[in-house]
């Protein structure tokens, strides 16, 4: 179809110095997808969002809906709509949890947008658990309840696109699936997502299509789905489990 994706990434080239960690990468995400880029460890996934995050200078193309962004910044991809959950999820420790969450609505605050009761009451009710620990100190979290109020924080801004770093880094399998779920729950509220993840098993259920990425380049792409099957796929990265 002709309706330009919401994010299409064309390209994309990203250089330490003389070391470039992405090649040529072409990548979109339409209006409603669940997009996840799996790969091994350095093989450039963290490095392809933050360039896409405007946190990183690159080469190549970054477009929303269509219209190119002529240099990516971060505050420029806040203004058209998305969102990023870095892998260090970056949490005020010292500050609640409904602190927190408020500093995320910051950015539609100054657009004029006063009514962050209404947005935190949406996150509250996408994760629970924020709410009852909402005057709890975010650094007593459990690992799990940290990703939920990174995520939650990041959803603050209303984002169009949520481009997550590793959400199950560090989590045990249960509290994966269950912040994954969530995850892929957020579609129905408008909200597309891509979900860069080393849990290649955990991703591919959730998402729609994936990139398998390698050495800094796009190795394979196609359905989650399919990619779950395909024999490759199993030996290299579904093999334990
Ligand atoms: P991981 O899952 O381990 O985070 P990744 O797929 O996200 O891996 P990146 O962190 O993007 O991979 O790293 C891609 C390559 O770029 C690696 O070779 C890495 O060593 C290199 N690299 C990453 N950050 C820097 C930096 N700040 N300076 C120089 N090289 C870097």
């Amino acid at each position: 179809s002709s309706t330009p994706h919401l994010l299409q990434l064309s390209q994309l080239c990203v250089s330490y110095g003389p070391v470039e960690a992405v090649h040529q990468v072409d990548l979109h995400v339409a209006a409603g997808e669940i997009v996840t880029v799996i790969g091994p460890n350095g093989a450039g996934k963290t490095t392809l969002l933050s360039a896409a995050m405007g946190l990183l200078p690159s080469k190549g193309q970054v477009s929303l809906s269509g219209g190119v962004i002529v240099r990516p910044t971060v505050e420029a991809m806040v203004a058209q709509g998305v969102g990023l959950v870095p892998e260090k999820r970056e949490l005020f420790g010292e500050m609640s949890v409904e602190d927190n969450l408020r500093l995320g609505g910051f950015s539609l605050w100054r657009k004029g947008e006063r009514d962050q009761g209404a947005r935190l009451q949406e996150v509250f009710d996408i994760f629970p658990r924020l709410q009852e620990r909402r005057a709890q100190m975010a650094s007593t979290l459990s690992g799990g309840e940290r990703q939920m109020l990174a995520i939650g924080r990041a959803l603050m801004a209303k984002p169009r696109l949520l481009m997550l770093d590793e959400p199950s880094l560090g989590l045990a399998p249960l509290i994966v699936r269950e912040v994954l779920q969530v995850v892929a729950s957020l579609r129905d509220r408008g909200v597309s997502v891509l979900l860069v993840e080393q849990n290649a098993r955990a991703a591919l259920k959730v998402a729609d299509r994936a990139y398998v990425l390698e050495m800094g380049a796009v190795a394979l792409s196609g359905n989650a789905r399919d990619l779950l099957h395909d024999q490759r796929i199993i030996d290299t990265y579904l093999g334990a489990g």
